[in-house]
């Protein structure tokens, strides 16, 4: 048989995915395992979007949709833009897809000739290099530093950059650093894009998952007419509205890039489910009661979590702005032994918190960070007990106080 395509073949698996679908066949098998894997609410979706999916499903609202979505949904994404955001749009700019992967795998598609670059600062979330590479791109990754809270700098994009340069990915609130780039830094990033004539791929999905008082989300897109141009915001209702199984983000752009987009995303999956799409109109125009009353469990959540790690020996992380994740340097650990067992990096230690201590976490490779681990805090308060006893528990006995 002729080879199938080497480009698909260097399409790697989602390792959350795969990780968190391994923790729950195991919980399914009776294990006791404590899993901080996948970004995942544990919240049930609130009720009223339900009733809005019941509702569409009872009164036959089960044909297809226009393929970017309905007008009734889209303005009310514009609206929400403008209110959250102060970011003016045409209904005709939104494009629905199928969650905010879909909507990135759209933007890289729309923007991208083959072996264009996109700098994307490290680390990152993992779908984002896959998906520039699907699309023909190259991901050009720039490191972070530690004691800049891992945000990139004007100066580190000016040397990533090259005539091949098309685009920056910004991902504020972070996965998985959970840091918070302020308006000033978003300021600077906007200047350089638009002295470079880059477009801005503006990730802001953890939006309303932001703890302290003084912190702020900002939008990149909304300092003035000529960043907005170049702006593909991408946004959508998994981590917010706790739905990330009904499968709704968007993307908000200039008009040219979200007509190429919806005539892509036409034939590859045609509109976003059409009940999926009337809980959405429920969710975007409904007051944010139900976000905030989830952003209070997620608050004392990480502010537990990262009062019970910052104590455990060896292991140092920055205290997460936002987003709901805890990331981990255990590069402290790494040429040490437990049972005889190598640790060389965050993919064998997580092998062994598994094995040994029953707990999933995601190890950080994917994201552009050896010798980090990440745990998602979107669980329930007991298993964050039980799982960071587990854990300390794990590294003061394999490795000493
Ligand atoms: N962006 C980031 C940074 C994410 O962590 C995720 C994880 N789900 C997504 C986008 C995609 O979300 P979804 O496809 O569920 O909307
Ligand atoms: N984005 C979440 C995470 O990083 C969910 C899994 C995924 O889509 O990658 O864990």
């Amino acid at each position: 048989m002729k080879p199938i395509s080497e480009k698909a073949k260097r399409v790697r698996e989602s390792s959350t995915l795969s990780i968190t679908a391994k923790a729950k066949q195991m919980k399914a098998q009776g294990i006791d395992l404590v899993s901080f894997g996948a970004g995942e609410p544990d919240f049930n979706t609130p009720d009223f979007i339900i009733d809005a999916a019941v509702s569409a499903m009872k009164g036959g609202f089960t044909k297809y949709t226009p393929a970017a979505g309905i007008e009734e949904l889209r303005k009310a994404i514009a609206q929400k833009l403008k209110n959250d955001n102060g970011l003016e749009y045409d209904f005709k700019q939104i494009v629905v897809s199928n969650g905010a992967k879909h909507s990135l795998s759209n933007t890289f598609m729309a923007l991208l000739e083959e072996g264009d670059e996109v700098i994307i600062p490290a680390p990152y979330w993992l779908s984002y290099k896959q998906l520039i590479e699907i699309a023909g791109g190259v991901a050009v990754i720039v490191d972070t530093d530690f004691d800049n809270d891992f945000k990139i700098t004007v100066s580190q994009l000016e040397k990533a950059l090259t005539p091949k340069t098309k685009a920056l990915l910004i991902n504020t609130p972070n996965n998985p650093t959970g840091s918070v780039y302020s308006e000033s830094e978003l300021r600077d990033i906007a200047n350089f894009a638009v002295k470079n004539d880059l477009y801005v791929v503006s990730d802001e999905i953890y939006e309303c998952l932001i703890y302290d008082e003084g912190v702020k989300h900002h939008s990149i897109a909304s300092f003035g007419k000529e960043i907005y141009d170049r702006t593909i915001v991408i946004n959508g209702l998994s981590k917010s509205h706790a739905m990330p199984g009904w499968r709704l983000g968007f993307s908000a752009s200039n008009l040219e890039i979200a007509g190429v987009m919806t005539n892509i995303q036409s034939h590859q999956a045609s509109n976003t489910n059409s009940i999926t799409q009337k809980a959405a109109v429920a969710a975007y125009t409904h007051d944010r009661s139900c976000v905030d009353a989830m952003n209070v469990e997620y608050k004392k959540r990480r502010d537990y979590i990262y009062d019970r790690a910052v104590k455990i020996p060896h292991i140092r992380m920055r205290k997460p702005l936002g987003a709901f994740y805890l990331f981990i340097d255990i590069s402290a650990l790494c040429g040490k032994t437990v049972n005889g067992k190598p640790v060389n990096n965050a993919g064998d230690l997580a092998a062994l918190m598994l094995e040994e201590a029953k707990v999933s976490v995601i190890p950080c490779a994917d994201f552009g960070a050896d010798n980090y681990i990440r745990l998602s805090y979107a669980t329930s308060m007991n298993e964050i007990e039980k799982g960071m006893d587990r854990i300390e528990t794990f590294i003061v006995k394999n490795f000493g106080r």
